[in-house]
């Protein structure tokens, strides 16, 4: 095993294990939820979105470490990002796991990196894009409610 897998490894193992953005968020607006059958990941992402701008970003639910690590990683990133800037991580993300190209993260977003190696694995890219897919519902969401505001 090479020293980068092994470095990789610590960290998924670090974020999956010390989740500091697991938990409910009472003043969330936008919930949303993402399943993932084939591992059997679960996960409910708590945002607050205001003024276009992710405040807070929380989730819950359970999964393998590389969908709990994937998912602790994100909502770190995402917090005080734009929905803008958040949309242009998600698709570096995917890009990253899902094109033949080789895509690099640079910093501040170096430690997803170490979810690189599941791009081998079609099965594992499900558990790593999980949340990254339910953020991207999650903004959709959003954006359409406030483009069509309900009444009363
Ligand atoms: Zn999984």
């Amino acid at each position: 095993m090479s020293l980068n897998e092994d470095l990789y490894k610590e960290i998924i193992i670090e974020y999956s294990q010390n989740p500091k953005h697991y938990g409910d968020l009472p003043e969330a607006n936008i919930h949303e939820e993402g399943v993932n059958r084939s591992c059997g990941d679960e996960v409910q992402l708590h945002l607050l979105i205001k003024d276009g701008k992710i405040i807070h970003a929380k989730y819950t639910g359970q999964g393998c470490s590389i969908c709990m690590a994937s998912t602790e990683m994100m909502s770190s990133y995402i917090e005080n990002q734009s929905l803008e800037q958040a949309k242009s991580l998600i698709d570096l993300f995917k890009s990253m796991i899902m094109s033949k190209e080789e895509v690099s993260m640079s910093s501040p977003y170096e430690d997803l990196e170490a979810l690189k190696g599941v791009k081998k694995f079609p099965i594992r890219v499900k558990c790593a894009t999980l949340s990254w897919n339910t953020l991207e519902q999650a903004i959709k969401e959003y954006t359409r409610n406030k483009n069509s505001p309900t009444t009363g």
